[in-house]
């Protein structure tokens, strides 16, 4: 449902690090915020995103 070539310019806005497509959502590999994808487009705004489960 997400091209594979816009993936690989999406990057978390915290860390400007690259993000991993698991299940329905973006996960970033450096903070763990989850973004949200709506309608096939992602929404990569802090403000939406999850924050993982605290350790
Ligand atoms: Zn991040």
């Amino acid at each position: 449902m997400i091209d594979k070539s816009l993936l690989e310019i999406l990057a978390c806005p915290v860390c400007k690090t690259p993000v991993d497509l698991q299940g329905d959502r973006l996960v970033c590999t450096k903070c763990g915020r989850r973004y949200p994808i709506r309608d096939g487009i992602p929404v990569m705004l802090v403000d939406e995103a999850e924050m993982p489960a605290p350790r």
